[in-house]
């Protein structure tokens, strides 16, 4: 049977792969799923999300469920809100960090967190079969609107983070939401919490003029400019339904994702708020060595967030976070979110009362090599068995691909999950040997590719 549901639910170009026909069936077949009960549905400010968010509603209503529209919001907001509205799950319209001419469909169960793969499937079937509900005139759902998630979410927030210390320290902080709907919370959520606030980007656009929905070092250049123009102690920017997070230092220097978690980790871990810490076989050592530092207890996923948020659902963790900027912080929610690591941050640099650049500074310092290498998808298999033949000396770690780890560094061989590649990531305490084990990394796995071919 085909699939439709991906990693992070149903993506595609609009009125290609994503059509208003396909979103109301596919919204009829979420509702047959959910049976009863209600669900809210919001969505990102993509251009095509009114169209397809109508359509949604019409299938799931069609099938007897009710909707409770909460309109634009971040993906996080939405989920926080399930259990805040007692809904029975959510439908979230959004492309996260694609480009403008995606849009997306995220189921969301009882507990915040995307529906397993096993209750994808029965939705696939009954998509596909056409076997979804269709109520009867009298027992069709009803549509509410509801315009109070956006603070509910905001005072979730504020009352995790330590406001009178974020107070006195009169931070200057510079977000860029990316056009994005990050907008509607994180610049309203740090000036409660005493920041003084400037934005960049942050007028609700669907096709995103400001810069790409994916933060990266090349889209954040406008942010580095703003917060060191500004004087500004930090930049905060998201990606497009702002589940992510990733901060400029106050020199105007990006920081990726698994430096700001490692900040985070050892934050939470020094005040005590649990042990357990959750993230993918791809993050940087520097998470390791703090957990370790601190006395947790580091535990190594899959790579994907609704694998990472399982797991810490699941172990009762502290934190969770991944190398693009996705940090879940348990206490407030177990799915990654944007605006909750931003309060996180300001509250670490106002605590420790030195800048961000000095705060990163005291990390242990690694370097990256990454590559990738044609493979055809039917080759895969075969060439990670060589791989791993190859490399069973090393003892690889194989939770998601072969993560061989050496006294220098360490190199994780992946498979891509939708591409014709392999990717090929090391790390190590200095440049060189990064780049020498991310070669031996590339060798093996060309190695591999020329053997396993007919
Ligand atoms: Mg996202």
């Amino acid at each position: 049977m085909r699939r439709l549901f991906g990693t992070n639910g149903i993506r595609g170009v609009v009125n290609q792969d994503l059509t208003p026909e396909f979103a109301l069936k596919i919204g009829a077949s979420i509702g047959t799923f959910f049976n009863s009960g209600d669900l809210i549905v919001g969505r990102d400010g993509r251009s095509s999300g009114p169209m397809l968010m109508d359509a949604v509603i019409s299938g799931l209503t069609s099938a007897g469920v009710g909707v409770i529209d909460i309109g634009l919001a971040p993906t996080p907001a939405i989920q926080y809100g399930v259990s805040r509205i007692g809904a029975r799950g959510a439908v979230v319209i959004t492309a996260s960090h694609n480009p403008p001419e995606f849009n997306g469909i995220k189921v969301v169960g009882e507990d915040g967190i995307e529906l397993p793969r096993r209750d994808e499937e029965v939705i696939e079937q009954m998509y596909f079969k056409e076997t979804y509900r269709r109520a009867s005139w009298n027992e069709l759902g009803s549509i509410q609107k509801d315009e109070s998630l956006l603070d509910i979410f905001i005072e979730g927030i504020l009352e995790k983070a330590n406001g009178d210390i974020i107070k006195k320290a009169n931070l200057k902080v510079v977000v860029d939401p990316g056009n994005g709907v990050g907008a509607l919370v994180t610049p309203y959520l740090l000036r409660k919490l005493g920041c003084n606030v400037s934005t960049i980007n942050a007028q609700l656009d669907g096709e995103f003029p400001g810069r790409r929905p994916e933060p990266t070092p090349e889209t954040l250049t406008d942010l580095a400019k703003t917060v060191k123009a500004l004087d500004a102690d930090l930049g905060v920017a998201h990606d497009g339904d702002a589940d992510r997070v990733i901060f400029v230092d106050e020199e105007g220097v990006i920081h990726w994702g698994d430096v700001s978690f490692a900040l985070i980790v050892k934050k939470i871990l020094q005040e005590k708020l649990g042990k357990i810490i959750v993230t993918p076989v791809a993050s940087s050592k520097l998470v390791e060595d703090v957990t370790k530092e601190q006395g947790g207890e580091l535990v190594l996923t899959e790579v994907g967030s609704v694998i990472v948020a399982r797991k810490l659902q699941e172990l009762n963790g502290i934190c969770g976070g991944e190398e693009n900027g996705g940090i879940f912080y348990a206490p407030h929610q177990f799915v990654r979110d944007g605006a909750m690591a931003a309060a996180l941050m300001v509250e670490l640099i106002a605590k420790e009362r030195r800048t961000l650049s000095q705060l990163v500074a005291e990390l242990p310092k690694y370097y990256s090599y990454k590559s990738k290498i044609e493979c055809p998808n039917d080759l895969k298999e075969k060439v990670m068995e060589r791989i791993r033949n190859k490399t069973e000396r090393y003892e690889p770690i194989t939770i998601d691909g072969i993560k061989i780890v050496l006294e220098k560094g360490w190199v994780l061989i992946r498979p891509s999950g939708t591409e014709p590649l392999v990717r090929c990531f090391a790390e190590a305490s200095d440049a060189q040997h990064a780049k020498e084990l991310g070669k031996w990394g590339v060798n093996l796995v060309e190695e591999a590719v020329i053997n396993s071919s007919p």
